[in-house]
């Protein structure tokens, strides 16, 4: 007999995970599976919305049923592979997948809500310049579960389930942590419909915000088909600087960018598009950009997020001062823009923009990165 044909018997025992698996899916397996369609929606209340990871604790299944499951299923979280809590709260987790790849999640309290930053994909093929992630050499995008998996997870650990209606410690999803979110869209868009479930995790698409280095021919899909925020990573004004900064600029430029932001599906006063601006010492913080800056959002519905760069070892830019953002801030301002500069969180565990997984990655950098400040987009 061929050996190659034996099954494997690490696979043959493999079950299939459940999470991850939109509703419409779960559904049709469950069809298949011989159970009458409204089982597919209590399984739906159970996972998403009461959080279990047994099923044995599905108590208004048969019990014989519930076996059947656990033969074949399994309710999948990623594997943590440290947690850390900093003294302003914030909490980060190194999350470990199947094959050992490893993203991070970032929980980011706040009097009024809480945000949790998650990550699209390992790594990121964008390579801006002034970004650690770019510089990580393994990618590949996150499947939906993985994307589920970090929501799930960060509930669990909150102590969140069932999903509460009020006083949420998770209230805010933000795609700001590692990978760009539309180069994994479809991924992306089946899991953000898993978390806006109303029967689930039940978190809005007025509470979502994706940010994209700016993907052109997909800013559309995210406003017609997801119908969440939109947060533009934007951090210079012209071509020239821009093709450096995100060298993604060369094939979808500003002007581009920009037309369609004008175009993006939703977007109004109540609701605005975020651009986000990372303030770079003596390379896009001047006056005049900020002049620049105002005049290439005049007629869209914009807020600005001024993020203070966040350094890394061996980063080729230093952050702005605070003087220069204060005023580049006051520029944006006066022009009738909400301005905010993004506050330091995390800094103490490295959970801020463009560090994420850096410590991980490189054991030396932990102390290398006490000092300098950090900062987390929230919009
Ligand atoms: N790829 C997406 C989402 C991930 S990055 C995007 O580009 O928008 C999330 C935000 O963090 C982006 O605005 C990014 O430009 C910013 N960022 C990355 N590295 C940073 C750093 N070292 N300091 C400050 N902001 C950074």
């Amino acid at each position: 007999m061929n050996g190659m044909s034996r099954p494997d018997p690490a696979l043959a025992n493999r079950r299939t995970n459940l999470v991850g698996i939109g509703r419409a899916e779960l559904a049709a397996e469950m069809a298949a599976f011989g159970a009458e369609p409204f089982r597919a929606r209590q399984l739906w209340h159970w996972i998403y919305h009461r959080g279990a990871t047994d099923f044995a604790a599905m108590t208004n299944l048969a019990k014989g049923f519930r076996e059947r499951l656990a033969a074949q299923y399994e309710l999948h979280r990623p594997a943590v592979s440290r947690a850390q809590v900093s003294a302003d709260g914030t909490r980060k987790w190194l999350l470990r997948f199947a094959d050992g790849q490893e993203v991070e999640t970032v929980h980011i309290p706040e009097t009024d809500r809480g945000t949790l930053c998650i990550s699209s994909q390992v790594g990121c093929t964008l390579n801006c310049t002034f970004c650690h992630t770019g510089t990580q050499r393994l990618v590949r995008n996150l499947a939906a579960a993985e994307i589920v998996g970090q929501v799930m997870l960060a509930r669990d650990a909150l102590g969140e389930w069932p999903s509460p209606r009020e006083d949420r410690q998770l209230t805010n999803i933000v795609l700001m942590g590692m990978g760009e979110p539309l180069y994994n869209y479809d991924n992306v868009a089946a899991a953000l419909k898993i978390v806006m479930d109303p029967e689930g995790l039940a978190i809005s698409r007025r509470k979502i915000t994706l940010s994209t280095a700016g993907v052109v021919p997909i800013i559309a899909r995210v406003g017609a088909e997801l119908g969440v925020n939109l947060a533009i990573s934007l951090h210079a004004v012209t071509d020239e600087l821009r093709n450096r900064l995100v060298p993604l600029n060369k094939k979808y430029p500003i002007g581009e960018l920009v037309a369609a932001c004008r175009a993006y599906p939703g977007a109004s006063n109540a609701r605005r598009i975020t651009f986000e601006y990372v303030m770079l010492k003596g390379v896009n913080d001047s006056l005049a950009e900020a002049r620049e800056l105002v005049r290439l959002l005049r007629g869209i519905p914009a807020k600005v997020n001024l993020i203070p760069f966040n350094p890394w070892p061996g980063a080729p830019y230093e952050c702005s001062s605070d003087a220069a953002i204060a005023a580049f801030s006051e520029i944006v301002f006066a022009a009738g823009y909400s301005a905010p500069v993004r506050t330091p969180r995390g800094r103490d565990i490295a959970a801020a923009c463009g560090q994420l997984k850096s410590q991980s990655l490189h054991p030396r950098f932990a102390a290398r990165i006490a000092a300098p400040p950090a900062a987390v987009a929230v919009p």
